[in-house]
């Protein structure tokens, strides 16, 4: 069977008219010849009956800390019954559908609730129904462990669904149906000229989706990419072909090699990062502090990024939230640190910068040009960070967009 697994987020099931137009997408993939199995998200965002956030606030009002168990629970309603629904309006258009629950599909996780992992599909029973010629619509964003408790698997859960069984179906797509274009330059919501992209490989979409770009989830595009299967991000509300993501080997295909051609492939952000910066004695009693300090934020367990160790200060950032308790670690380490909240990291992405001289240079002029102050930066071969104040990263996304002339 030549499966294809379609994917649609919260906000392309709104309302009746949208489930038509999503069913209709189902519908056609079936003419073209492939078995559609379908993801759902719950419907809506937050305010909408069932979206996930209006049921974590139905508890949240009066008791904040419902164990992660109970929450799953809770939070796996949505996706039921988005799913239920979606396998109604297929069989009101006389296409037999079945709905499956996560755990009916096969999505085995770890314990880890509220942010599960998935280890394995066993996806018989969607193999079982597909073969008796019905639409598999499966809930995604939920799993269940080997012992039968139901886990959720973090924002964006869904996409992850969605590739993990495109690969366990060795699905010819999987199909991420959104309400934007496709993978754009930008954020749309920041950058009004943002255009979407036709093609991007893994590797970019990756470090997007990382570095802030929420249009499809980074765990998704690794499952995908570890076996190869082709990830579309496509409208739900128009019928334009979206964003193919693949390898740079099916890239470089053609004779025109675009991510050469393309030195940054999109900007993205991050907000609610507070930078750190810890002077260290010289010599090797700064090395003995600095082994004492990222092992005493490792043991609270305290994330930290963008680290730049200077031979007599460290500089790194931690999310905002976790400022206060980064700020009470180090002080009984002996240090007193120098903290600037509100933050944001601004990441220019793009596969062509590999070896390419002059990208920082650029960058730099974007954002000063712009009397954007730049608190810290970095580089990998593929992703460029700059960490700016929050006020100007609308600023700095938008000059960055700019200077590489990602609207043309
Ligand atoms: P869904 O509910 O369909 O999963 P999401 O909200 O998770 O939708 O993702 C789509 C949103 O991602 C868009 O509305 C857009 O504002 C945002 N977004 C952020 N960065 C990008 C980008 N580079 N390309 C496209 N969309 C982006
Ligand atoms: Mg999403």
């Amino acid at each position: 069977m030549k499966f294809i697994v379609l994917k649609f987020g919260g906000t392309s099931l709104v309302s009746p008219e949208l489930r038509e137009r999503v069913a209709g997408k189902i519908i056609a993939a079936k003419d073209e010849g492939y078995v559609p199995v379908v993801v759902v998200s719950a419907i809506g965002r937050e305010g909408d009956p069932y979206a996930t956030d209006t049921l974590i606030n139905l508890v949240k009002q009066t008791y904040r800390d419902l164990p992660g168990r109970e929450m799953d629970l809770l939070m796996s309603c949505g996706e039921i019954i988005s799913g239920v629904i979606m396998a109604a309006t297929l069989q009101a258009k006389g296409y037999p559908a079945v709905f499956l629950t996560g755990a009916q599909a096969g999505i085995i996780t770890d314990k880890k609730y509220t942010e599960a992992r998935i280890l394995k599909v066993q996806p018989q029973n969607v193999t079982k129904f597909a073969q008796e010629g019905y639409i598999v619509v499966v809930a995604g964003f939920q799993g269940t462990t080997e012992d039968g408790e139901i886990t959720t698997l973090g924002r964006g859960g869904s996409d992850t669904t969605a590739a993990a069984l495109g690969v366990a179906l060795n699905a010819a797509y999987v199909d991420i149906y959104t309400d934007v274009e496709g993978i754009m330059t930008a954020d749309p919501r920041i950058v009004e000229e943002a255009r979407a992209l036709d093609v991007i490989t893994y590797d970019e979409i990756c470090h997007l989706a990382h570095e802030g770009a929420k249009v499809v989830h980074p765990r998704a595009v690794e499952i995908a990419m570890q076996k190869g299967i082709p990830l579309r991000v496509r409208s739900t509300f128009t019928d334009s072909p979206g964003t193919l993501v693949t390898t740079s080997g099916e890239v470089y295909k053609g004779t025109i090699d675009i991510t050469k051609d393309r030195i940054i492939t999109g900007i993205t952000y991050i907000s609610g990062i507070a930078q750190f910066k810890v002077g260290i004695s010289p010599g090797a009693e700064g090395l003995k502090q600095q082994r004492r300090m990222f092992r005493a934020l490792a043991l609270a367990g305290i994330s930290i990024d963008f680290i730049n160790v200077l031979s007599e200060v460290i500089l790194f950032t931690v999310k905002d939230d976790l400022a206060e308790k980064a700020v009470k670690v180090l002080e009984n380490t002996g240090y007193v640190p120098e903290v600037i909240r509100g933050c944001a990291k601004v990441s220019a992405v793009g596969a062509g910068m590999s070896g390419v001289p002059g990208v920082i240079a650029d960058i730099v002029e974007a954002l000063t040009k712009d009397d954007i102050q730049i608190l810290q930066c970095n580089d990998s071969h593929t992703t460029v960070w700059v960490l700016v104040k929050r006020e100007e990263m609308e600023k700095a996304v938008r000059a960055l967009h700019r200077q590489f002339k990602l609207a043309q």
